[in-house]
């Protein structure tokens, strides 16, 4: 098995709860979300750095964030925004040495609750993974949105 967990639930040696998959890109859910429907977006072969993808890669990678940023904002989740975000290295906050592109969703006067996600979020990783079940409801709900 992989020692990435990214390319280990690429190649389906780990379950995920998917949203959407191509020849380049696999869309699943985090399974730590700092909110409902933390979505995480990325490239099949194993690269730590944006710099460190091909250009096809990269534009791949933010054509499926696009797409399911579009779904996304069609479901039920109904957002008011959405973040696009990539740690790019270990001093930005990335935790998972492969490249991801977040997709979060956000609502009118959710600050409060948005910081209190972020700060939560080892507690959280300390609690254990949201149920399988969740996840897997919540992807279902995307993925029916998607065009
Ligand atoms: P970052 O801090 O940008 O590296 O984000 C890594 C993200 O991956 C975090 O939001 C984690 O909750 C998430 N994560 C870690 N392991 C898994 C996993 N097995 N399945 C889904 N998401 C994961
Ligand atoms: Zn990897």
């Amino acid at each position: 098995m992989s020692s990435c967990i990214f390319c280990a639930i690429a190649a389906k040696q780990v379950p995920a709860s998917i949203v959407y998959e191509d020849e380049l890109c696999v869309a699943f859910m985090d399974i730590f979300p700092m909110r409902p429907a933390h979505i995480l977006v990325i490239n099949k072969r194993h690269a730590q750095y944006v710099h460190e993808l091909s250009a096809t890669e990269r534009a791949h990678l933010f054509e499926v964030g696009h797409n399911i940023s579009q779904a996304l904002r069609a479901s039920t989740f109904q957002p008011a925004a959405i973040h696009f975000n990539i740690n790019d290295g270990k001093a930005a906050h990335q935790t998972v040495p492969h490249v991801h592109l977040h997709i979060l969703p956000r609502y009118q006067g959710d600050t409060a609750r948005f910081l209190a996600g972020a700060l939560a979020k080892p507690l959280l990783m300390l609690k254990g993974p949201l149920k399988r079940e969740l996840l897997d409801q919540q992807a279902q709900e995307i993925r029916k949105n998607l065009r």
